[in-house]
């Protein structure tokens, strides 16, 4: 396809955090653009959260396509919109707006990107006993998934408020979920009744961070996950121990092309945007 230049009717399209610069999401979304050879650019923004109702104003004064958030806009975001969708209710954070006529709608597209990517990876949920670590909003957007799926949940997290109340509503809408300490859930007694391990703590990001949980506890016949986009300390010695590892970076796609299909109403061109992601993988 012909890429257009930008011109009088470019539309824009945008992320939004702080920092944003070490982010993929431009790359994989000008990757789709111009396949199909639309005249639309993605561009990131460092929005400081003192300026985030500026810059949502701003969707609607410059008619931008649509918006995705990051850390930590996410919950802040809820308050300045016209719309949220019920997932978005569930989850209490969105990391899609779109733009419609100047509506702004906000979505969650990262539950949905995460089973996708789970399903491309031939990990089947239904019937699994689960331990989920954390209770933040990428927690709350997988676990209203996998608890529709698994045999049972079990949710840990350093705030045990967090925990029980993200346990109470995943109760609401099927009552197999349970909470455990940290430490307990480490434990080799606990963890051997678990068939997968998602990590959707942000222990990892740094290298400098604590495992979300003792390794050594794990065993071959399970399946580990990191939400994290690259490959953590915790994911490389889980595959140590035999574990089958899936890191974040499939999420990372679906829920891009998710947002993408929000956006342009069409199937997004998920190869060229797969591509785009492991082209510019820097890390
Ligand atoms: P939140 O800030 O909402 O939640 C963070 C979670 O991590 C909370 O459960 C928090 O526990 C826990 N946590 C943070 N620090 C520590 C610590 N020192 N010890 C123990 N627990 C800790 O973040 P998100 O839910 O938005 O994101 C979580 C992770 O998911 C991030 O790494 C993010 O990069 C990743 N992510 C990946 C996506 C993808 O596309 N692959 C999409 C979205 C997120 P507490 O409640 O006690 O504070």
């Amino acid at each position: 396809m012909t890429v257009s230049e930008i011109g009088a009717t470019t539309r824009i399209a945008a992320l939004f955090g702080h920092p944003v610069a070490h982010s993929k999401s431009p790359r994989m979304h000008n990757a789709a653009f111009r396949e199909f050879g639309m005249d639309c650019r993605y561009v990131a923004f460092d929005v400081d959260p003192g300026q985030l109702a500026a810059a949502v104003a701003a969707v609607r004064a410059l008619g931008l396509l649509g918006v995705n958030l990051t850390i930590p806009h996410k919950e802040a975001v809820l308050s300045m919109l016209d719309e949220v969708d019920a997932e978005v209710q569930f989850i209490g954070a969105v990391n899609t707006i779109v733009n419609r006529q100047g509506r702004l709608i906000g979505y969650n597209t990262d539950g949905r990107g995460f089973m996708r990517s789970l399903k491309e990876a031939g990990v089947d949920v239904a019937g699994k006993r689960v331990l989920i670590l954390g209770a933040g909003g990428a927690a709350r957007a997988v676990a209203a998934y996998i608890v529709r799926e698994a045999a049972s949940v079990v949710v840990a997290n350093r705030t045990r408020g967090r925990a029980g109340q993200l346990v109470g509503d995943l109760n609401q809408i099927r009552s197999i979920v349970t909470t455990a300490e940290l430490s307990e859930a480490g434990q080799e007694a606990f963890l051997k009744d678990i068939h997968l391990v998602i990590n959707a703590t942000s222990l990892g990001l740094k290298e400098s961070d604590p495992l979300p949980l003792d390794v050594d506890a794990l065993t071959a016949d399970q399946v580990v996950c990191d939400l994290i986009y690259h490959p953590t300390a915790f994911l490389q010695k889980a595959a140590a121990r035999g574990a089958r590892v899936l890191d974040g970076s499939g999420m990372l796609l679906w829920q891009g092309v998710l947002a993408f299909e929000l956006w342009t109403g069409r199937d997004a061109p998920v190869n060229v945007m797969r591509r785009a992601l492991l082209d510019g993988d820097t890390q």
